[in-house]
């Protein structure tokens, strides 16, 4: 039996996770699930896996749990540290799929174990790539990563020398505003923005594919993750969703990663690995599907693109402020305070404000420097907002 854990497992990703451990039951040891606000599905999957703890983010949830728990035998536990105590529990796989930076710190601690991480928390990468690689490293714990397009440059670089490699492109539906106008941006609202096209995810990745944060988040993430120069990096466009990236080779060769956009192939490939096994996933048709359609990113009305290739040129905490500052601003844009388009006008100003003196560049990363930077960032947005 397999002893794993899952943090943040009322999300899509979870729920995902969830539904692949269902499958095969007998195999895994359920140790801790976490959740948010929904406790009583966080109580029913407890149940369901016989979990040893769950744990809600949230204090003011903890009577819910504990009610919804009484009898069974199943921890019920709140808060952020109740996050970390969960996250120091031995296990031999966890599930990283907390969204935001409110993954970092979990994430952080589970690498102790010195066990896999299957890490879908990207923006653990993109606020402290070095310091989470460095941990894995020092703790000979290994990340196998679970977003479609990282999962994707993964498997096509098994067996292949990676100082072979020429360029990464990984691929982005465009969204459900893809063919919009700059001006037709300004008027974007929320319901549109949460609806995807070929991806059904939480509901704040979705507004972060609408506007291209998401993808500008995995560039930072491929750097981070694979240690793939910016330049090596592109970006295309394909609705489909059907290739997910496509490693590029010195002799000319593309090896492409085709398959169903169903998170349930990245997560079980992590899950499994460095095994292969039967997924539910859905078989392309390619015939059926005919054509694949492919096109080049607009920086001009999806700037958060070009935001991302800054950051990566100024290193440091520009990772941890960039993504503070886009969370900010989502939480502003999904709060109806402000408009599509004021989400890259808030983060490029924050990062322009922040990224002036030297204040960004430090000699390590660490969890402190990190959130120090964070919370300014969140703090600088919204006084950001407030110019508008
Ligand atoms: P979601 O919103 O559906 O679920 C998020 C989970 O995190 C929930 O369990 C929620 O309770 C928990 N959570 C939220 N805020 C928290 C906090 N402050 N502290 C602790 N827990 C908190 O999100 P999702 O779509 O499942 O995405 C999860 C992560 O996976 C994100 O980093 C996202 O970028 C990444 N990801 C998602 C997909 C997808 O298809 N959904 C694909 C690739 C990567
Ligand atoms: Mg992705």
């Amino acid at each position: 039996m397999r002893r794993i854990s899952i943090f943040g497992a009322t999300g899509s990703i979870g729920q995902s996770t969830i539904d692949l451990i269902r499958r095969d039951r007998e195999a895994y040891d359920v140790v801790a699930l976490t959740g948010g606000r929904n406790v009583d599905l966080l109580a029913h999957d407890a149940r369901a896996l016989g979990a040893e703890v769950a744990v809600t983010a949230y204090d003011d949830c903890l009577p819910a749990l504990r009610e919804a728990l009484s009898g069974t035998g199943i921890q019920a536990t709140a808060g952020a540290h109740a996050l970390l105590e969960a996250a120091e529990r031995e296990v031999d796989w966890t599930m990283s799929a907390i969204v935001g930076a409110a993954g970092l710190a979990p994430g952080l601690h589970a690498l102790r174990h010195g066990t896999t991480l299957a890490l879908a928390n990207k923006e653990s990468l993109v606020t402290a790539g070095p310091l989470l690689m460095r941990s894995a490293h020092s703790h000979g714990a290994r990340i196998l990563p679970v977003d479609s397009e990282h999962s994707a440059v993964f498997q096509a670089l098994v067996g292949e020398d990676q100082s072979e490699v020429e360029r990464v492109i990984i691929t982005a539906s465009g969204g459900p505003f893809r063919d919009w106008s700059l001006e037709r941006l300004k008027t974007a609202r929320l319901a549109e923005a949460c609806t995807h096209p070929s991806w059904d995810m939480g509901q704040r990745i979705t507004i972060d594919s609408a506007s291209m944060f998401n993808k500008a988040l995995e560039l930072i993430e491929t750097r981070e993750y694979f240690g793939f120069a910016p330049e090596q990096i592109e970006v295309l466009v394909h609705p489909g969703s059907y290739v997910h990236a496509l490693v590029g080779f010195r002799d000319g060769a593309l090896m492409a990663h085709l398959g169903a956009p169903d998170m349930r192939h990245a997560i079980g490939y992590a899950l499994h690995w460095p095994e292969r096994r039967d997924l539910p996933v859905a078989r392309l048709d390619l015939a059926k599907i005919g054509t694949l359609q492919f096109e080049a990113p607009d920086e001009v009305r999806f700037p958060a693109l070009r935001l991302a290739r800054e950051v990566m040129a100024i290193g440091g905490l520009a990772g941890a402020v960039f993504n503070a500052a886009k969370e900010a601003a989502l939480d502003l844009f999904i709060a109806e305070k402000i408009g599509f388009l004021d989400m890259a006008r808030i983060v490029e100003t924050v990062l322009k404000d922040m990224s002036s003196g030297v204040s960004l560049r430090v000699n390590a990363l660490s969890l402190d420097n990190v959130l120090e930077a964070d919370k300014e960032a969140r703090a600088r947005a919204f006084s950001v907002q407030k110019t508008l």
